[in-house]
Order: C-alpha cells, then sequence, then structure tokens
C-alpha cells in the first residue's frame, strides 16, 4: 500500500512517541515519590525518632511491635530512655507558666497491666454491668493486657485540669501528642482520655497536632505495613 506513504507520515511518529512519553511521566511519577519517600524516612531518621513510631491499639499488640523499653526514672514513673529528655523540658517549661503538673503513671509491666484491667472488670461489675458490658468498658477504658501504649513505656498519664489544657495546646512541642482525643474512639479502640499522653518524637508529632490526626490514621498515611487501621467498629 504505497498511497499510505504519505498519509500516515504525519500520525505514524506521533503513535510511537505517545507510549513513551506515558512510560516516561510514569517513571518520573515513581522515580519522585520514591524520592519524597525516602526523604521522609530520612528526614524522620536524622531526628532520631524512627524508634519511637510503633502503634500499640487492640489491634496490634506490644508482642508484635518489635519495641523493647529501656526504662529510666523520671519524676516517680518509668519510661523509655528516648524520651527522658523531652519529658524533663515539657515538664519544665509547663511548670514555668505557673501551672503544676504530676505524672501518675508511665512504663507498666504485663503482670500490671493484668491486674488494672482486671480490676477494672471487677469496678464495671460491682457498678452492675453484666460480664460482657464490663469486659468491653475495661477494654476501652484501660486496655487488655498487650495493647495499652504503657507497657512500651512510652505514655505518661497526667493529672491536673490546668496541667492537661497547657499540654493540649503544648505537648507536641516536646514530642507528645493527646493519644485519645474526644471523638477519635472509633479510631483509637479506646475511651477519650485527657490525662494519656504518647510520645512519638518532635516531627511525628509536630505532623499529628497540625494535621489533627490519630495516630492510627497517621500510621496508616505513612506507615501502612506496619499497621492494621480498622476505621469503623
Ligand atoms: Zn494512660
Amino acid at each position: 500500500m504505497p498511497e499510505k506513504n504519505t498519509t500516515g507520515e504525519h500520525a505514524a511518529p506521533k503513535r510511537r512517541l505517545r507510549p513513551s512519553i506515558k512510560i516516561a511521566i510514569l517513571v518520573l511519577a515513581v522515580l519522585l515519590l520514591g524520592w519524597m519517600g525516602a526523604r521522609l524516612h530520612h528526614w524522620i531518621s536524622q531526628r532520631g525518632d524512627t524508634r519511637v513510631i510503633v502503634l500499640v491499639n487492640p489491634w496490634n499488640d506490644v508482642d508484635n511491635s518489635g519495641f523493647s523499653p529501656k526504662l529510666r526514672t523520671v519524676e516517680g514513673v518509668q519510661v523509655d530512655k528516648s524520651c527522658v529528655e523531652d519529658l524533663n523540658e515539657m515538664l519544665a517549661a509547663c511548670r514555668a507558666t505557673g501551672t503544676p503538673i504530676t505524672l501518675t503513671a508511665g512504663y507498666r509491666s504485663p503482670e500490671e497491666q493484668l491486674s488494672l484491667f482486671e480490676n477494672e472488670v471487677s469496678r464495671q461489675r460491682a457498678a452492675g454491668r453484666d460480664a460482657d458490658t464490663a469486659y468491653l468498658l475495661a477494654e476501652q477504658r484501660v486496655g487488655t493486657p498487650g495493647t495499652s501504649e504503657h507497657q512500651l513505656g512510652l505514655a505518661v498519664d497526667v493529672q491536673g485540669t490546668a496541667a492537661q489544657e497547657w499540654m493540649r495546646e503544648n505537648a507536641w512541642r516536646y514530642g507528645f501528642i493527646l493519644r485519645y482525643p474526644e471523638g477519635s474512639e472509633a479510631v483509637t479502640g479506646r475511651s477519650a482520655d485527657s490525662s494519656h499522653y504518647r510520645y512519638v518524637g518532635l516531627t511525628v508529632a509536630e505532623q499529628i497536632y497540625s494535621l489533627d490526626l490519630s495516630l492510627e490514621e497517621y500510621m496508616g498515611m505513612f506507615f501502612t505495613q506496619d499497621a492494621e487501621i480498622v476505621l469503623d467498629k
């Protein structure tokens, strides 16, 4: 078909170019995404925060987290060594504003968590709840053994209304987040708790605070391979 040479002359090179442009764009997009992911990881690890990015909740057990705390004592509670410096700075900064603050809980052993959980079940039973409801409430309020962040040594409970108000606005500056905010119950699997703060490091705390996310949502966005996210229950 020799006459096609003249009519097909302009169309043929275009047809050959299009797939190669598509492939080039795809390769560039993959490279860009890979580069962005690598930069984010590099940025986080540069600030020494990677080790503390651990998700523990009713669906992600402490034993599977791969985290083993190296405990140090701060004001009567034990915490992982990674958060000691920031915790001390945070307590000092809070007190510098004239706000008293007390730590009421830090690390808990599996035995302590079990005993706390059983006490809460008993308390709910004593208040007239049936066995199933008592178990469910204890699960939401205290956490079954293996599902509490206190077993990581990366969580503290703070006492005092004024201290909790100060923490709500300022804890992120020291790498801590309000772990169970109002309205996040379905995502975290736990009741709202204004006393419980979790150390995630400066970078992640700032991002979680400014984006107004739960740790589950944050992990789902940036660390999906490590986290099982249950959004509705
Ligand atoms: Zn707590």
